[in-house]
């Protein structure tokens, strides 16, 4: 699996790829992680991305000539181009679960008021939104989706058949109420407890109070 996003902050990503897990996974060679300053693309000694919209209106829109450039610089025949804006298809964890089989992803993170229209309708394969909120650009949403799908990437996690054992089927991924030590905490004087039955031993009713605590999200 590669990531390859481009962005006008590359900054943002330093540290946020640079720790725990996905840090490990590309390391050790699992998954390939690009951040790429779209003004690399610019021609123009000013390495301008924006421009007043057609039509008037409020503040700036990313142009396509550096977009598309981009893009044809690091698309393969494999690879799945994601437009970030929050008109998109939503994303959730079967989204995360079909990106997490392909071999290749670009993503494009929008900035200002926004991406000129022709890279949704011509270069992109999928405009992805995380959400019914605007965010000031692609990048956190660029983050969402490569932490979620490289999870699911074998290796990355370590424990593979954690996965498994949380996949049902047909359905998707149990997320269950979970508790560590200690066994009581103590707030003044209430004592907030962990269930009795987890600490009984007994696997049976742990199943059953599980199966009674957990949410399945469909992947
Ligand atoms: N009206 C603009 C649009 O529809 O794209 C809003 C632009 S927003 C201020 C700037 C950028 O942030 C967008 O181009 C997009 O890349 C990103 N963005 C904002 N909210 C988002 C969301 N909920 N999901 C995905 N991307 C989002």
């Amino acid at each position: 699996m590669k990531i390859d996003i481009i962005t006008i902050f590359p900054k943002i990503f330093d540290s946020y790829f640079s720790e725990s897990l996905i840090r490990k996974a590309v390391e050790k060679g699992i998954v390939g992680i690009n951040i790429h300053d779209l003004r690399k693309w610019t021609e123009n000694k000013r390495r301008t991305v924006d421009d007043k919209p057609f039509g008037g209106g409020f503040g700036m829109v990313m142009k396509i000539e550096p977009i598309f450039k981009a893009v044809k610089d690091l698309k393969r025949k494999e690879s799945k181009v994601i437009l970030f804006t929050p008109r998109g298809k939503k994303y959730d964890q079967k989204t995360a679960t079909k990106f997490s089989k392909l071999d290749h992803l670009i993503m494009i993170c929008g900035r200002y008021e926004g991406v000129d229209e022709r890279v949704a309708k011509k270069i992109a394969d999928i405009e992805l939104s995380i959400g019914d909120y605007v965010l000031m650009g692609g990048e956190i949403p660029a983050m969402v989706v490569a932490e979620s799908v490289l999870r699911l990437v074998p290796g990355v996690l370590g424990k593979q058949k954690m996965i498994k054992e949380r996949t049902t089927k047909s359905k998707g991924f149990i997320e269950c109420a979970q508790y560590t030590r200690p066994e009581v905490f103590e707030m003044g004087k209430e004592k907030w407890m962990v269930p009795k039955v987890l600490l009984s031993g007994d696997h049976k009713k742990i199943e059953e109070w599980r199966k009674k605590h957990c949410k399945i999200i469909a992947g």
